[in-house]
């Protein structure tokens, strides 16, 4: 084989001039690197095994899982962090569904992502001969994705990557899914043509420069506002426009509020933040600018008793897709385009002279959020026995003031919704969590790829039933030797630990799990470092040792059973039984 990863076809005998020849495998990945795609998350299988392999002689990173759908959330959340669509590969039918949630959890957060699946043969496929895993993963994957490619010729792989990069990236982000038969791998052909036939993407993500007519007329509802209110989203986050965003921010003078992953893009001591004030704001501000964040559930589709009066307010809307707009309200200012051309073009367009918002406003809000945050303070230095969520989650607090590099991985339903807003934020892209969906699953996957994509230390901070959906990659973790702290909230269960089988019958109520249970025990396993913490300082001490170390640990911390409430903060949307119970 030579450097390039061709092969030469000079067996001995033949008689016939050496001829260089490549094959479907080396395009893919000389495709791949040409692009610096340089990672894969995958679980090897038929027909893709030979690709992995052949993807690290090659000098790529291959990160192997124990289940396709975290590889799949690694490389989605590769792709929020990079602004480069992660890659995951799967095998074909049952690895190729498994990848396709992260694909559809990638798509619906808006994240660059690409899900490369071997797939069985297309003649037998396609009149149901009951191939191998046999599956129209094409048909399938497109509904759930941005946009979705077959490559049947070996000469056409350069252009399937090229559209799928571009797919992933250009507009608004999403997931692309590249189907790639296994005859697709063997095909041979000559080397040179191969190298020819690979496209390196230019300019994949261009700028979006927004109208200046529009850029005018967001201004002009800006400084019309008596009580105006910006609100960061993760699109804001993504786009690693950091500098952009502080400077308008700050320029403005007005209160803002972040979405969970938003949290950080400004640091969450900021004066201007009003996390703490969040009620007030959004009930009281007489216009609303959204940058990077869409009107959805999260934001109770910007009606309801949270918003205040009905048509109290007018929006600015900051997005790449023009589409958003109006999705949810009527919006008065439509801004589309790139965010950080779009915060450039505000930032000029204020001038020298922009007034700030009126004092009262701002002064109202400040009160309201120092006031919350006394409130709250004694609540977090709590030290009780058996933890409760306060006393817990106020000493992670400190140790990510302490070390704002640290990336916090973040799922669960009372450990999410608490930790979001107990935990502060100081730098950009530091906070991964459930994102759009609400999704329980994201936990390891998710820190895998912060700590190969970052190199920064990870602190995921779980619910026990959210890590049991990925528990398993904690052998991923150790195999790896990855500096990532999993902290298991061990409450025993889903929501609480003390729910009861009503018919007194054995099984146990269908929400509780394993009383005192020793998740620290599993990553012993695999030669980690497990802890059993009782108290906020066992955790604390803990997880320092462990962010210190750089060395897989998970930390059992013991959570009181009775301390967790009904679907955390969103028990609303859960239905309840109107006829009595018996
Ligand atoms: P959050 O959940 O934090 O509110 P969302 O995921 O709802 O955030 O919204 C993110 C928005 O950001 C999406 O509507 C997406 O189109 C937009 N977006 C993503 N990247 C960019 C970018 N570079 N410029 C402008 N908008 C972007
Ligand atoms: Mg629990």
């Amino acid at each position: 084989m030579t450097s390039n990863g061709t092969k030469q076809d000079n067996e001995a005998g033949q008689g016939e001039a050496p001829q260089n020849l490549t094959d479907g495998f080396h395009l893919v990945i000389d495709a791949l690197k040409l692009n610096d795609l340089n990672t894969i998350y995958t679980v090897p299988g038929i027909p893709i095994t030979d690709l992995g392999r052949l993807a690290q002689a090659a000098g790529m990173r291959v990160l192997s899982f124990r289940h396709e759908q975290h590889a799949g959330y690694a490389a989605s959340v590769a792709g929020y962090l990079t602004k480069k669509p992660g890659v995951c590969l799967t095998v074909s039918a049952p690895g190729f569904l498994n990848g396709l949630t992260a694909l559809a959890h990638a798509t619906v957060n808006c994240w660059p992502m690409i899900l490369i699946s071997g797939s069985s043969e297309r003649e037998i496929v396609d009149l149901q001969q009951g191939d191998y895993e046999e599956m129209d993963q094409l048909a399938v994957a497109k509904p759930l994705c941005k946009a979705a490619f077959r490559v049947l010729n070996a000469e056409d792989i350069g252009t399937g990557i090229a559209r799928a990069y571009r797919a992933a990236v250009s507009g608004r982000p999403g997931g692309v899914y590249l189907d790639l038969p296994a005859k697709l791998f063997a095909q041979v052909m000559d080397a040179e043509d191969g190298a020819k036939s690979l496209i390196k993407v230019i300019d994949p993500t261009p700028a979006h420069i927004p109208a200046p007519a529009a850029v005018e007329r967001a201004l002009d509802v800006l400084k019309g506002a008596k009580k105006p209110l910006i609100i960061l989203g993760k699109g804001a986050a993504y786009a690693q426009a950091d500098e952009a965003v502080r400077g308008f921010v700050e320029k403005s003078g007005s209160p803002y509020i972040a979405m969970s992953m938003a949290k950080g893009l400004l640091p969450d001591d900021h004066p201007q933040y009003a996390g703490a004030a969040r009620s007030l704001v959004l009930k009281e501000a007489d216009v609303v600018m959204l940058i990077g964040a869409r009107l959805n559930w999260l934001l109770s589709h910007g009606k309801g008793k949270q918003w205040g009066e009905p048509g109290s307010k007018k929006f600015i809307h900051i997005d790449i897709d023009p589409r958003e707009m109006d999705s949810n309200q009527p919006i008065a200012a439509p801004l589309v385009g790139d965010i950080e051309s779009c915060l450039n073009a505000l930032i000029d367009g204020m001038g020298d002279n922009w007034s700030a918002p009126p004092a009262e406003w701002v002064e109202v809000v400040r009160d309201k959020s120092e006031a919350n945050v006394a409130r709250m303070a004694p609540r977090l230095q709590n030290n009780n026995v058996p933890m409760d969520f306060h006393g817990a989650l106020g000493a992670l607090r400190t140790i990510i003031k302490d070390r704002p590099d640290t990336i916090l991985i973040n799922e669960g339903a009372n450990t999410l919704d608490f930790a979001r807003s107990i935990i502060d934020m100081y730098r950009p892209r530091k906070r991964i969590d459930v994102g759009t969906w609400g999704v329980m699953g994201i936990g390891m996957g998710s820190a895998i790829a912060a700590a190969v994509e970052t190199g920064n230390p990870v602190l995921a901070v779980e619910g026990d039933s959210a890590f049991g959906f990925s528990g398993m990659e904690i052998e991923t973790i150790c195999r790896y030797q990855l500096p990532i702290c999993v902290v298991v909230f061990n409450n025993s269960g889903i929501y609480r630990g003390t729910d009861r089988n009503p018919t007194g019958g054995s099984d146990p109520a269908p929400t509780v799990f394993v009383k005192d249970a020793r998740y620290d025990r599993i990553i012993e396993a695999f030669g980690g470092v497990g802890v059993n913490a009782t108290s906020p300082d066992d955790l604390s001490r803990a997880v320092t040792q462990a962010i210190t170390s750089g060395k897989p640990t998970l930390v059992n911390a013991v959570i009181n059973p009775e301390a967790g409430t009904e679907s955390g903060r969103i028990g609303n949307l859960n239905p309840q039984s109107v006829v009595s119970k018996k």
